[in-house]
């Protein structure tokens, strides 16, 4: 791993030269702040908020079209691949996001369309130096400045930005930039330790995971669940912008001898998720409901694959419009152990 210094003077010609790459940035668009295209030639301007919506959606669209087919067809018309992409100014709590999602993407079927859109994307993270109000991801595994996820991670050290490159993409991006970069001193990279020791240590919430995937399935039946669940209006945001959240629908449609097969974002936190044909639903009310999103990512997905699908960005407790918090849940869940 090398670490390089880019001074911020230049900052302008390096994202100027990186717009060229399809390079994706952080911007406000209304009342939401979320990924969107640089323009070519267009600086980038880096804040401390993070997004509304995850980056995540780059990776795994709300939308996609998996297909299109035509009346008497047996031929079906699949996508092309889409362009290389630059994610510059992603949180390491977000790449770590994806790092998770790409477990369940890889499990018993290697889906084609997410690893391929993950595999041409290109992840230049930030640092965090001041968390937001409700992050926890040192609770859950991560940090500050985690690298998983990343193939870059650059730290803001005032005057300029460390960039660390974590994989070969990594490599090759930062060696293409060479000549806006000099070599990192070594009390560049002990401010950059200091800054994110400084960082943990302003981390308002530590909630200690241990023993909650245990305790979970023994309190199926607890009264927690109504009680952490009652003001719940099951409008999906918890899981719309959670950046672990991965599950969908797959629905044709059909406008006269053709149409497509498309997938889309669903949530187990609306009513007709698990609904069957029958009519009968396994999870019929929002305390079914809760409990299985908590459910799933501090027990399923641990038992499934070792590790909390919970990287601790804060989100949904942030952006539920009747402040059901996370932390408060996991809180409850330990007190009843
Ligand atoms: S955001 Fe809040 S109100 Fe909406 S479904 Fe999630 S917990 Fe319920
Ligand atoms: S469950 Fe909440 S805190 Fe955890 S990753 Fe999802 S949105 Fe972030």
């Amino acid at each position: 791993m090398s670490a390089m210094l880019l001074h911020k003077e230049k900052w302008s010609e390096f994202t100027g030269k990186l717009s060229g790459k399809n390079l994706w940035a952080p911007a406000v668009q209304g009342e939401m702040k979320k990924f969107a295209r640089v323009a070519e030639g267009q600086t980038v301007h880096l804040d401390e908020d993070n997004t509304t919506v995850p980056p995540k959606a780059l990776v795994f669209p709300q939308t996609e079209t998996l297909c299109r087919f035509s009346l008497g067809q047996t031929d079906l018309e699949l996508p092309g691949l889409d362009e290389e992409m630059v994610l510059l100014g992603v949180r390491p709590c977000d790449a770590r996001a994806m790092a998770l999602v790409e477990k369940l993407f890889r499990w018993d079927f290697e889906d084609p369309y997410y690893l391929e859109r993950r595999e041409r994307t290109t992840l230049i993270g930030l640092a965090c130096n001041e968390p937001d109000l409700n992050c926890f991801c040192s609770s859950v595994g991560g940090g500050p400045a985690s690298p998983e996820g990343l193939d870059i991670l650059m730290s803001d050290l005032g005057e300029s930005y460390l960039l660390e490159d974590i994989t070969e993409k990594g490599k090759a991006l930062v060696e293409e930039f060479k000549d806006l970069l000099e070599e990192a001193p070594a009390d560049a990279v002990k401010q950059k330790e200091q800054l994110v020791e400084d960082a943990v240590a302003k981390i308002k919430w530590n909630v200690d995971p241990e023993g909650i995937p245990e305790a979970l399935p023994q309190l199926w039946e607890d009264p927690l669940w109504e009680k952490v669940s009652a003001a719940c209006l099951g409008c999906g945001i918890c899981t719309y912008l959670c950046p672990t959240c991965h599950c969908f629908d797959i629905q044709d449609e059909v406008e006269g001898p053709a149409g497509r097969r498309c997938r889309m974002w669903d949530s187990c936190m609306f009513a007709e998720y698990t609904k069957h044909t029958s009519g009968h639903n396994p999870r019929p009310t929002r305390r079914e409901r809760t409990r299985n999103r908590i459910n799933h990512k501090y027990s399923y997905f641990v038992d499934k694959f070792g590790v909390i699908a919970c990287v601790g960005c804060g989100r949904c407790s942030n952006l539920c419009p009747v402040n059901i918090d996370l932390i408060d849940i996991l809180r409850q869940v330990k007190a009843a152990r």
